[in-house]
């Protein structure tokens, strides 16, 4: 499948995400012929889920398959995977990532190419804009997402112990 209209699938899923109230980050998994296997999105708010990113929603809605069919396959994600996406995507043999951007969050890459695995950064405004507007309108919700809740309780530690 063409770069672009992988992506354009995993953007669909992030601006749902947004209209829902939750974390704009969408991913679709394509297979090696073309076939979409599964679409996803960050779900923490929706569903009150930790574990479910756009990645890991998506490989949870493409369901129980063989491991021959992730063989070529290809994540498509708005937002440079997480280690945890990473993780996942390396357990299950995806051949590719694509990501729309990596200037807001920089995750595994190079992990992932360390581990075989095809990069491709497609450096994409919309999905950049999108995380851009979300992360200055519920900083709280994102580092939550990112777990680096605990930062900010030690910066709010050092305010109060210096009173
Ligand atoms: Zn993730």
């Amino acid at each position: 499948m063409d770069e672009s209209k992988g992506l354009a699938l995993a953007l669909e899923e992030a601006q749902i995400g947004y209209r829902e109230g939750g974390i704009p980050i969408g991913a679709a998994l394509v297979a090696a012929d073309g076939r979409v296997l599964g679409r996803g999105r960050n779900m923490r708010v929706q569903n009150d889920n930790p574990i479910l990113h756009g990645e890991t929603s998506c490989l949870q809605n493409a369901g129980r398959l063989p491991s021959s069919a992730y063989q070529g396959s290809t994540m498509f994600t708005t937002l440079s995977p997480c280690d945890m996406c990473t993780g996942a995507c390396i357990l299950y043999g995806i051949s590719r990532v694509v990501i729309g951007e990596n200037k807001t969050f920089l995750g595994g890459e190079a992990y992932l190419k360390q581990r075989g695995v095809e990069v491709v950064v497609l450096d994409s405004s919309e999905c950049r804009e999108l995380m851009e507007k979300f992360i200055v309108e519920k900083p709280d919700v994102w580092n939550e997402d990112i777990g680096v809740e605990e930062r900010v309780y030690s910066r709010e530690g050092i305010k109060a112990s210096s009173k």
